[in-house]
């Protein structure tokens, strides 16, 4: 099966029960009991919901992995997923991580004992150097958020098996329909579905798919246990984003390579950073593990005054926080999305003050592109 097919008849098609083509909304929380502990597979929406169950389905499905878990939020998924780690566990991460990953694990989870260390992934001597006799997993996002910096997900997975170490891939950038680490050899993927699978600005949600029977028996105790589980009607619009996952990407990423060039060829623009440029340090690895480029480009105007004037110049790129949705979106990660992250840790990784992030809708390119023309003059 073909990516865009599998979108559509990947886990389970339709209700068994009525012929439905759309799974139905299963609103509910409890089942009927034939007698006690004799029941027709669900007992107590917390621990499954047949809505809910057709998502997992199918993400692990387009994942190709052994097992889903929907969560209600992307941070929702991440936390569940370090929650599968005890006290003195010891995870190497990636350094640009989302601001709400570098948030959760430094203010939160740090206080339950678990340690991190943060590197650059993409060097994977970085990698091998922070292991240490208790690192379990190595946590990579691939592009990363806003610099789209690229990681070996083949190569930092097959170190990370010679040390036992687990490999956790944050997706939700490349989508599931654009890169697939489970086959490249990752044992845990996870998406802020709340982006591209949603794709319409409407929900808040995580996916998570592991690869093992092992894996998905230790995080569905923990989703179970936790509680953290996304509910039957936001289950249904994700099934519904990821019908037209395919196609949203075609669009975005045609638009986002035609904007990247015009950036990249503009007087009043200074770094334009898409892995789709010839000239972008991620360009042929992520030729070789993804099936294209995605639809999020940064760029530097030079200041945040220049920046807030492109801002309240453009008509169509909304200025809000998120991405992936049909509508074009714009921020700036410094004062935005990355506020989170110390001043002087930002300054490291490069995430300078008129840093512009654009998350690229369907809208016709030839409307982006004169607003983009008419905002930069
Ligand atoms: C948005 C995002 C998250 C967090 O997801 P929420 O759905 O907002 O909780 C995690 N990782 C990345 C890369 C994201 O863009």
């Amino acid at each position: 099966m073909k990516p865009k097919t599998r979108l559509i008849h990947g886990g389970i098609f339709g209700d068994e029960a009525t012929g439905a083509v759309s799974t139905p909304i299963y609103q509910v929380s409890t089942y009927k009991q034939e007698a006690v502990g004799k029941f027709k597979g669900y007992e107590y929406s917390r621990t499954g919901n047949p809505t809910r169950h057709a998502l997992e389905e199918l993400i692990a499905d387009v994942e190709h992995g052994h097992a889903g878990f929907a969560f209600g939020s992307g941070m929702a998924a991440i936390t569940s997923v370090m929650m599968m780690f005890s006290a003195g566990d010891h995870i190497i991460m990636t350094d640009d991580v989302y601001g709400g990953s570098y948030r959760v694990v430094n203010k939160v989870l740090n206080r339950f004992g678990l340690e991190f260390t943060l590197v650059d992934t993409g060097n994977l001597d970085e990698v091998k150097a922070a292991v240490k006799d208790n690192t379990k997993a190595i946590f990579i996002e691939t592009p990363t958020n806003p610099l789209l910096k690229v990681t070996d997900i083949e190569a930092v997975s097959a170190f990370a098996k010679t040390k036992d170490l687990l490999t956790i891939v944050d997706n939700t950038f490349m989508t599931p329909y654009l890169q697939n680490p489970i086959p490249l050899g990752a044992d845990i993927v996870l998406h802020s579905a709340t982006k591209y699978i949603g794709g319409h600005s409407d929900v808040v949600a995580g996916l998570v798919v592991v690869n093992s029977a092992e894996l998905a028996e230790e995080l569905h105790f923990i989703q179970n246990s936790v509680g953290a589980i996304l509910g039957p009607q936001d289950s249904w619009l994700l099934m519904r984003g990821l019908k037209t996952l395919g196609i949203r990407m075609e669009e975005t990423m045609a638009n986002a390579q035609q904007i990247a060039e015009f950036l990249d060829a503009h007087d009043a623009v200074g770094t334009v950073i898409y892995p789709g440029l010839p000239a972008h340090a991620g360009h042929d690895l992520m030729s070789k593990q993804a099936r294209g480029f995605g639809g999020m480009i940064s760029f530097d105007v030079g200041s945040k005054d220049k920046a807030g004037e492109l801002l309240a110049k453009l008509k169509y790129f909304t200025l809000a926080e998120s991405l992936g949705a049909v509508e074009s979106l714009i921020s700036v990660p410094a004062q935005m999305t990355h506020a989170s992250i110390p001043v002087e840790r930002r300054g490291e990784l490069g995430i300078v003050e008129g840093l512009v992030r654009i998350s690229v809708g369907i809208e016709d390119v030839e409307d982006l592109i004169e607003d983009l023309e008419n905002a930069l003059k």
